[in-house]
């Protein structure tokens, strides 16, 4: 459930990476290609929509190189102007730049996530290392660098608008970030460190995977899987067989700690053994992964000095919302106390249900560990919120969820107006357009739905846009919605399960955010916020799914028409809150985790033989080491961290922050009035037509009336209360 900004708008704005400039040698110019290619003039359809019918594989390959070609030869006029540098000529310019580029990326990352075919993969291979090239070779142009800082320096007295005062800053940042005041050796140094941090993620990476099939469980008899489906026992029989194993069973891990199985597996050797070998994966052995930690914090500690920063997370979080590790760390320390206590309620009653079988059978009881939690969490869900998904279903068709339901409480909270257009051309046949319009019947943009799972579509759920808003460049927004609902045979209806119904809120507050926008710069467009604050609107907009006057619209059985029993929709939301506390507490050990990692200095970082005995101190010093919530990801898997130059590093927090900023906002709509006009007007006029124009946390600041607070995220929850009798 992610923003997918595949390639970011206006500029590249990833941190520099080293490879040479190979822009220069780039002749688009002549390419044949361009005189049919649909990309290389902006689309006469409304909104800018591309024109889908029209574009073929050959023509994105084509428009991205020539795109790149283009706008380096926009940046070398701005930057080699003769002229003084002025706002319009440096900074309007740099925003104007790369609109081939623009177009050519949005629609190459869309069809890449949501339709892809072999071409395009091997557009994706042969293009990241270009894109980061030509996104350095920007960067680190110290002519156009001297330009920027010579108007940043004078900021004050160039008569800017907040807005533009603003792009200014942020450009600053972006070029001081990525280097551009380091002095010579020290940018050689610079680059040395990003590339040797490119290739140890990329070995992090591999090593996982291997790690991760690697370590997949083998097992001799059928009779140790009791507790598992027929389907399931037939996939790890037929697992075995591909490995060369017939007439034994494998059963594959996914990259967390927790495994799917352990909830179902009766035989408890069997959960120990799956859940050990989870793990224990990347210490020590074939695919060990503790070196490459040890080297990857060391040079990001390093690089954050270079760049004058105390540690990697300072360097990270001065451009989030948070701004600091102090920030970070006092929030995930305020969540931890309650979130372990509701977990060591939930282990106590999940202890009880242990001892009182042992006393039913005649045989001895045990201590709960890790590797049981999931058997006794399932048995404990089932008897106090016993429903069938088969029994809810019904009352959720996937079109009246969606009219009835998210776009009906828009309507009622923005005044905003849907309507479908089949006159457009799409990527695939199941892709539908709404027009949008503003409650004074103004055009505002268009949105795309495309919610059915595809064979050539990844997997999960995100909102991306084709064309972004910008006053500037006279654009409205096209943004799209991606979901992987299965498809039933023809004639037969979509019916969604709760969790997919929630979903369609959440990726549709993603796309209120980019429809929204009203800035004047692309740069600040909709979703371009900082990545602890992006999932605050989507987790926001879910609290829309289960508002009564919502729910009474969309949810009605689809044959009948009646709507869904209250004792029903009750057991479906109380289900929600059960084991919260295993489910915070698991994230937040691994989001200290990481920042223990981060806020090292040079010198500070951990050894390879040191990185275990690391990660235990960190857990216990951050009051999360509790051994029956191991973290979501330890150290030697954590991928989000560790897989990627930047990835999620010093960022894994992100999540729940995003989501406390999202239930004060909830709580604030039930205490003003709930669903009406003047509420969702006053979120829409102080955050979601924003973008990221002026500070986030002065955004939420002056919608809240106060600073963010932990309460109702607490509460949503249900970890207020840690008594014993809590997690009843
Ligand atoms: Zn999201």
């Amino acid at each position: 459930m992610s923003i997918a900004r595949v390639l970011p708008a206006s500029l590249l704005f990833v941190l520099a990476a080293c490879t040479q400039n190979t822009m220069t040698t780039t002749t688009a110019r002549t390419a044949p290609v361009e005189q049919d290619n649909p990309l290389f003039a902006e689309s006469k359809l409304p909104y800018q929509l591309p024109p889908f019918d029209q574009i073929e594989n050959r023509h994105i390959a084509a428009a991205l190189d020539a795109g790149m070609a283009q706008q380096r030869r926009e940046i070398d006029a701005i930057a080699r102007n003769a002229e003084p540098a002025t706002f319009e000529n440096t900074i309007v310019a740099m925003e104007r730049s790369g609109q081939l580029l623009t177009r050519a990326s949005s629609v190459y990352g869309n069809l890449s996530s949501s339709n892809t075919n072999p071409e395009l993969e091997k557009i994706q291979t042969d293009m990241a290392p270009k894109l980061s090239a030509h996104s350095d070779a920007i960067y680190l142009d110290s002519f156009l660098y001297a330009r920027v800082k010579a108007l940043y320096d004078k900021r004050e007295s160039l008569g800017l608008d907040p807005e533009s005062k603003r792009l200014l800053e942020r450009y600053n940042v972006m070029f001081v970030r990525a280097g551009a005041k380091l002095s010579d050796d020290q940018k050689t140094r610079l680059r040395q460190l990003n590339e040797q941090l490119s290739t140890l993620t990329t070995q992090f990476r591999q090593a996982v995977l291997k790690g991760v099939n690697a370590s997949a469980v083998i097992v001799d008899n059928a009779s140790e899987l009791d507790g598992l489906s027929e389907s399931q026992v037939a996939v790890a029989a037929e697992a075995a067989k591909t490995r060369g194993m017939p007439g034994k069973y494998v059963i594959a891990l996914l990259n967390t700690t927790g495994q799917p199985p352990l909830s179902q597996l009766k035989n408890r050797a069997l959960r120990e053994r799956i859940y050990k070998t989870s793990i224990n994966r990347g210490w020590g052995g074939d695919n060990d992964t503790t070196a490459l930690i040890a080297q990857i914090v060391r040079i990001r500690a390093e690089r954050a000095s270079l760049l004058g920063y105390e540690n990697h997370a300072a360097y990270v979080l001065e451009d989030e919302t948070a701004l600091t590790a102090d920030a970070v760390n006092k929030m995930l320390a305020q969540l931890a106390p309650p979130a372990v206590a509701n977990a060591k309620n939930e282990a106590a009653d999940m202890q009880k249900l242990i001892d009182a079988q042992a006393k039913a059978s005649g045989t001895k009881t045990f201590k709960l560990a890790a590797w049981d939690w999931d058997f006794y969490a399932e048995q404990v869900r089932k008897a106090r919120y016993a429903y069938d998904e088969s029994q809810v279903r019904p009352y959720f068709e996937m079109d009246r969820v969606l009219r009835d339901g998210v776009l009906f409480a828009a309507h009622e909270l923005y005044g905003v107006n849907f309507k479908e257009r089949k006159d457009l051309p799409v990527y695939q046949e199941d892709v539908r357009v709404f027009e949008v319009s503003d409650a004074n019947d103004a055009p505002l943009g268009l949105f795309l739905v495309d919610w059915y799972a595809r064979e050539n579509k990844r997997g999960g759920a995100w909102m991306n846009t084709f064309v972004d808003q910008s006053r500037l460049l006279g654009m409205q927004p096209v943004v799209i919605n991606n979901l992987n609902i299965p498809k039933p045979p023809a004639g037969q209806p979509t019916l969604l399960t709760f969790d997919e119904v929630t979903t369609g809120f959440h990726e549709f507050g993603h796309a209120l955010h980019g429809l929204f926008s009203n800035v004047q710069y692309p740069m600040f467009s909709g979703t371009s916020v900082p990545r602890d604050f992006v999932e605050f609107p989507s987790q926001y907009n879910e609290m829309w799914a289960t508002e009564p006057r919502v729910l009474a619209n969309y949810a009605k059985h689809y044959q009948t028409g009646a709507s869904m029993p209250q004792e029903l929709m009750d057991k479906v939301l109380a289900a929600r809150k059960f084991n919260q506390g295993f489910a915070t507490t698991e994230y937040l050990a691994a989001a200290m985790l990481d920042q223990s990692f981060h806020q090292l200095a040079v010198g500070q970082t951990p050894a390879a033989g040191d990185i275990q005995a690391f990660e235990t101190k960190a857990l216990a010093r951050a009051g999360v080491d509790f051994s029956a919530v191991p973290p979501r990801y330890r150290s030697t898997y954590f991928s989000h961290v560790f897989a990627s130059p930047t990835g999620y590093s010093a960022g894994y927090y992100a999540y729940i922050w995003s989501d406390v900023l999202a239930r004060d906002t909830e709580s604030w709509f039930h205490s003003h009035g709930g669903l009406k006009r003047s509420n969702g007007d006053f979120l829409r006029d102080k955050i979601l037509s924003r973008g990221f124009s002026s500070d986030a946390l002065q955004q939420f600041e002056s919608f809240y009336g106060k600073e963010p607070d932990i309460g109702p995220l607490l509460e949503s929850r249900g970890l207020t209360v840690t008594g014993s009798a809590a997690a009843h």
